[in-house]
């Protein structure tokens, strides 16, 4: 283990898999405490069992980020097991697509309140306390689909830009209380995200043109995370767009 973010306190939403998995482990690699947040239990308990084997602290905090007041309970049980909290990571998410004249607004509705609502409503929980130490670090999971919108990603581009915009006029907001926002915008990543899309034949494209390439693994995110956590006070990585080498768009 080195010890960069000893002392820190990290929470990670969507810590049950893909991404936040592999950056709740970086994370504690590099010495922090980390909370791992999700709603399955059972994958969580696993992920903070094996931050404990390997002699770090990890709490389990079950929640739906997809309800304002279980993304605001997620930092209140952090602060509270822990004492503070320095990094939120806000990476839980869906991704899912179709053609904007069949799509199920319902469904829509969900991935607003997951990507975005939720994102807000545990940053703005968050604030009190970093505000009140003068220090801080909030770290938003948008995607290239925040900055590049495609066919039958129009809700989802939606999510992710509405990431991009809300973590930029955050962090004018907040600078002065040294509180640093840093965006994330990885291209294809190899994970389960694309198991719920939810439409079959957008689902098959995208499986299709993802195999194409050589694939970032979640393990690739996790290292820029770490990278933008790890800086000294005064340097804010504001954003890190990264695609596969491969991808084009
Ligand atoms: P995964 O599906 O592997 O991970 C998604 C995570 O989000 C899981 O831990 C899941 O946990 C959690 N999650 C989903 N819905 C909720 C909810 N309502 N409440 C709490 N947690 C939730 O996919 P990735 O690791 O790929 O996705 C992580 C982030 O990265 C997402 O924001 C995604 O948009 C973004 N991203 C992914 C890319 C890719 O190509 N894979 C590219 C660019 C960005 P659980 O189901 O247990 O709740």
């Amino acid at each position: 283990m080195d010890h960069a973010l000893k002392n820190r306190v990290a929470l990670v939403t969507g810590a049950s898999s893909g991404i936040g998995e592999a950056t709740a482990f970086a994370l504690a690699a590099a010495g922090a405490r980390v909370a791992v947040a999700a709603r399955r239990r059972d994958r969580l308990e696993a992920v903070a069992n094996k931050i404990r084997a390997d002699g770090g602290e990890a709490l389990v905090v079950e929640a739906d980020f997809g309800v304002e007041a279980q993304a605001q309970r997620a930092v209140h049980e952090t602060e509270k097991a822990f004492g503070r909290l320095d990094i939120l990571v806000n990476n839980a998410g869906v991704m899912y697509l179709e053609p904007v004249i069949e799509a199920d607004l319902a469904r829509w509705r969900r991935m607003v309140e997951i990507n975005v609502l939720g994102l807000i409503a545990a940053t703005q929980a968050a604030l009190p306390g970093m505000r009140a130490r003068g220090d801080g670090h909030i770290v938003n999971i948008a995607s290239t689909a925040g900055r590049v919108a495609t066919p039958t990603a129009a809700a989802y581009a939606a999510t992710k830009f509405g990431v991009v915009g809300f973590s930029e006029a955050l962090r004018k907001e907040i600078y002065r209380d040294r509180i640093r926002v840093s965006v994330i915008e990885p291209g294809v990543v190899e994970t389960e995200l694309r198991d719920h899309i939810g439409h079959d034949a957008t689902q098959k494209a995208i499986n299709d043109w993802a195999s194409s390439m050589r694939q970032l693994q979640s393990d690739d995110v996790a290292r820029a995370i770490v990278f933008c956590v790890t800086q000294p006070p005064h340097v804010c990585i504001n954003e890190i767009l990264m695609r596969p080498t491969d991808q084009e768009r």
